[in-house]
């Protein structure tokens, strides 16, 4: 098994490995997983994909998560593997330490992962386990010790979200209200102000799916 394989089974998805880690102990994961590889979305095109699979045109709850479930959940069979989610708890999966394990993604100062490629912007569909030990990249270097001004201490345009605290209530109410027009159709705008989001070159129909979700409560 390569980091090669995986993607290959991956990319038809529109889905591509944002990071890995060889869980130890700490991790939560039987010892029988040698190799824990973290799935996301690719920047450009997934939306557009996914928007077109059965799970969005059958009216159901919830058709990003079954989709990822069906889709993840077949790539790990073929691999071999067995996938995890990080919805659909308990048992809930910790997903953001292992991206902080993977080497790819860290806390940022606002509190969000940022991640190497996709700053601001990461989220991750899953995960799939393997039993091979599989080769994977070094760690990469923290974007935000080399940021010139770190844009996202101050991009909240009512201050919700920043280094001392992240106002949940006022975010939402803000999202909801008449102002709040960029958030709801563009996305996050802390997450917009980091330069590694804005070159990751995500659909902002993508954001405004997760940031309808969000202000539904
Ligand atoms: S804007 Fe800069 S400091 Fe903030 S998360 Fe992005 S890279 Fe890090
Ligand atoms: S969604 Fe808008 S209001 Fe909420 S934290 Fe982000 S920028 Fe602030």
């Amino acid at each position: 098994m390569t980091l090669g394989a995986a993607a290959a089974a991956l990319a038809p998805h529109r889905l591509r490995v944002l990071g890995g880690l060889h869980p130890g102990p700490e991790d939560g994961l039987p010892d029988r997983i040698a190799t824990l590889l973290l799935i996301g979305p690719e920047p450009v095109g997934f939306w557009a994909h996914v928007r077109a699979t059965p799970e969005f045109a059958d009216g159901r709850p919830d058709p990003l998560d079954r989709w990822s479930r069906r889709t993840i959940g077949r790539a790990a069979c073929a691999l071999g593997g067995k996938a995890y989610f990080p919805f659909g708890g308990p048992p809930w999966h910790p997903f953001i330490g292992w991206a902080k394990r993977s080497g790819q993604a860290w806390e940022s100062p606002v509190g969000l992962l940022v991640h190497a490629e996709a700053g601001l912007m990461v989220s991750y569909r899953g995960a799939i386990g393997l039993t091979a030990a599989v080769d994977l990249p070094a760690a990469a270097a923290r974007p935000c010790d080399g940021c010139a001004g770190q844009p996202c201490r101050a991009a909240c345009p009512v201050g919700a979200l920043t280094p001392a605290r992240y106002d949940v209530p006022a975010c939402r109410t803000f999202v909801r209200g008449p102002e709040g027009g960029d958030c709801r159709d563009l996305g996050c705008a802390v997450r917009r102000a980091c330069p590694l989001s804005q070159s990751w070159g995500r659909d902002p129909a993508q954001s405004a799916f997760h940031m309808a979700a969000f202000a539904r409560g």
